[in-house]
């Protein structure tokens, strides 16, 4: 099965995230579950977690149709104490108001080493924010997700990935995300059937699919390498459609949430429509 979707607004609160993936045809989203630009939020109440969870039953969304995004204020891997010890802390109120809403995973970016310490010193604290964290909390998945490798941002190499979950304690709650802008900003081509392949093969070698909990869709608005992170609407840019295609009709892509995140809002119906008719294909 092929869970396809986009990133929907929870203004307003969450419960009404359900609802605004369904109008678009979608039979996954992703959500923030606080204001990714504040560094807190008051815990999630009974009420609000009672009405997230029926909303999602009603509309037909389980667990794993759902890719939760954290704050992007948060820096597991920092360079300072006082920096690292706030975005633990962060994290960890993420993970827990995830599982409160029943939710079983959480996407974020791994982290920047800000210049400041090296990529395997960052990449080390990490991994120690994430034990830390599934140390404090039940049943989440914290979810991995590889970057374009702007700036000092850790992530854009499969092996940043691996290095990370090999370093954390319980292997069955941690996972990746695999964004088509970030990899192919960080130079991992994905174009033809045979660059797909290649780097698909490469994942799975260094990573392995078995980690995979989902994948963000975007098609990229600079060329191969370029590390930057610019996403485009499918089909508008570097990328093309033929990526999305071999997705779409790839079984090892199965089961997991398969997230737009691409910039035209008024565009995400007609996407996953086109995304659909591709598994239709298969
Ligand atoms: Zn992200
Ligand atoms: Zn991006």
């Amino acid at each position: 099965m092929k869970y396809t979707g986009a990133h929907v607004s929870a203004s307003g609160g969450v419960a009404n995230a359900p609802r605004n993936a369904h109008e678009i045809g979608a039979t996954a989203f992703a959500l923030f579950t606080k204001n990714q630009r504040q560094w807190s939020a008051p815990p999630v109440t009974q009420q609000q977690a009672e009405e997230f969870r029926a909303a999602c039953a009603g509309y037909g969304y389980t667990p794993q149709q759902i890719l939760p995004h954290d704050s992007y204020l948060i820096n597991l891997g920092h360079p300072e104490h006082e920096g690292l010890e706030k975005s633990r802390a962060a994290f960890i109120e993420e993970m827990s108001r995830c599982e409160a809403l029943g939710l079983d995973r959480l996407n974020f970016h791994p982290g920047s080493h800000l210049n400041r310490i090296t990529v395997l010193q960052s990449l080390d604290r990490v991994a120690e924010s994430i034990n830390i964290a599934l140390d404090r909390t039940h049943g989440v998945t914290a979810v991995i997700e590889n970057t374009a490798g702007q700036g000092s941002n850790l992530g854009f190499a499969f092996e940043h990935l691996a290095y990370i979950i090999d370093r954390v304690e319980d292997k069955t709650r941690v996972g990746v995300c695999i964004d088509t802008c970030h990899a192919f900003a960080a130079g991992y081509d994905m174009r033809t059937k045979e660059t797909f392949e290649h780097t698909f093969a490469e994942f799975d070698r260094i990573v392995g699919f078995r980690y995979l909990r989902g994948m963000h869709l975007n098609d990229a608005m600079k060329i191969l390498g370029s590390h930057v992170d610019r996403h485009t609407p499918l089909g508008d840019g570097m990328l093309g459609i033929e990526p999305f295609r071999l997705i779409m009709q790839d079984p090892r892509f199965d089961n997991i949430p398969l997230i737009l995140e691409t910039p035209d809002e008024s565009r995400w119906a007609d996407e996953i429509a086109r995304l659909n008719a591709f598994a239709q294909q298969a």
